[in-house]
Formats: structure tokens, sequence, C-alpha cells
């Protein structure tokens, strides 16, 4: 009797093992998530236009790239104003104490004299404020190798300027795994920049599924200068990533990714 009760009990098990064996799900085919998206980023120290924008573009749950340079030169209230956009999810970036073009600066100084006098005391000055600095952009996009590579051990990445090309994909402001990345101007004045275009290389990130790229400088309603980008601009950027489930990125966002 208590053999056979052995035996059942055995094969019972040897059932369940065995159906249990049938029952391992199969891995399924990777998919690649959609990671389409645009990261809009803005340069130079224009706190209070950039604060008044993000106030117009909160309803689109935007995210934007604040490259501040003469950070020594704001006042309390615009650090304030800094320290809010961090809060909101907002990234702050460095973009040189001084504004110098960093490859120009290093024709005549060396790299450290480059890292001493513009980079060290401008994530210093930030860092006592409580900006948390990972992401820097070249002034004017001028850089070498050799700064790439000083510049990458005291940030996680690096933007310079894409410097155009008419058709969207041979266009380097995608990003493309690097920590070095390159961005497109959509200053209102800058020579390639016009609406078409920009839909175009929109269209592009969207269609291939890749991180367009855009830095403009001071936002305003009305355009009066070089160097200024419309409101109305971003709002359509802002609409077209709505519209097509694409996603806002932060600089610092790519680092997920990898
Ligand atoms: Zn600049």
């Amino acid at each position: 009797m208590k053999n056979s009760i052995l035996k059942i009990v055995l094969l019972c098990t040897f059932l369940i093992l065995f159906s249990c064996e049938k029952e391992k799900p199969k891995p399924k085919p990777k998919v690649k998530p959609s990671i389409a998206g645009v990261i809009l980023s803005f340069d130079d120290a224009y706190v209070n236009a950039w604060f008044d924008t993000d106030q117009e573009l909160k309803k689109y749950s935007w995210k934007g790239t604040f490259f501040v340079s003469k950070i020594n030169t704001l006042k309390h209230y615009q650090i304030q104003k800094l320290l809010q956009l961090q809060k909101e999810g907002h990234e702050i970036a460095g973009h040189g104490l001084h504004h110098y073009n960093a490859a120009d600066f290093t024709r005549v100084h060396t790299i450290n004299e480059y890292m001493d006098q513009e980079i060290n005391p401008m994530l210093k000055l930030m860092s006592f404020y409580g900006l948390k600095v990972s992401s820097f952009a070249y002034p004017y996009g001028g850089r070498t190798k050799k700064l790439d590579a000083a510049l990458l051990k005291k940030f996680k990445i690096i933007r310079g300027r894409a410097f155009c090309e008419e058709v969207a994909n041979k266009q380097g402001c995608y990003y493309n795994n690097s920590n070095l990345v390159f961005s497109f101007s959509i200053d209102d004045t800058h020579n390639h920049f016009n609406i078409p275009h920009l839909l175009q290389l929109l269209d592009y990130a969207k269609k291939n599924n890749k991180i367009l790229i855009l830095n403009s400088h001071k936002t305003v309603k009305n355009v009066t200068a070089d160097y200024q980008t419309k409101n109305a601009t971003l709002e359509l950027i802002c609409q077209y990533i709505k519209r097509n489930n694409m996603k806002f990125y932060t600089l610092s966002d790519l680092n997920k990714l990898k």
C-alpha cells in the first residue's frame, strides 16, 4: 500500500514538473521602446525670459535644458528662478563662467588654464547655489578633441553645434549614443532656420525613432535682434511632440538611455 502511494506521489511530482516545464513562457522577440523626442536647450543668461516662457509652456509638461553662462553676474532672484526651474524637472547646465570660445582660448592658453578660469569656478558657484550641473555646452560651438576629453572628466555629456546640412538625415543634430552631441539652432535669424525645415527635422525624428537636439538663446514674443527664438516656435514644437506621442528630454536624460 505504502509503495503504491509513493509511486502515485512520484508520478504526480513528475507530471507537475513536466507540465511546468512545458508552460514556461517563450521569450518574446525584443521590441525596442520608442524613444522619439526632442531636447529643447537654451544658452547664455536669459533667465527672466526663460522663466516667463516656462509659464506659457507648462501646459505641455515640457522640459528644457538651460545652459547658463556668467552665473557670477546673476541676481539673487534670478538664481531663485533657476532653482525653481530645476525643481520643476528642467535641467540647469554649464556654459562657461565668462562665455569664452574654448577653441580660441586654448590656442593661446593651456587646457588647465581654461579649466581653472572657465569651468572650475563656474561649477563651484553653481554647486554652492544648489544647481546640479552634469552637462555642458560650448559657447559658439568652439571645441577640440582635447577639450572634449578634458570636459568629459567633469561632465557626463557635452554639446557642440551642428553646422548645417539641408537634408534632415545628414544632420548631425540627432542623439547617436555618444556623450558628445550637436544641436541645431532654432533662433529666428539663424540662416538655416525656417519652419518647414524644422518640421522636416521633427518628422525625421518621429519616423526614425530619433531624439532631435535643438538650441536657442533668448525666448521672446516678437523678434527684435539676433539670438532670439519666438515663443510661437517653441509652442509649435511642444504641440508636435504631444500630437505624435513623442517625448521631451533634457540633455542628462540621454545618459539614462545607455
Ligand atoms: Zn552662448
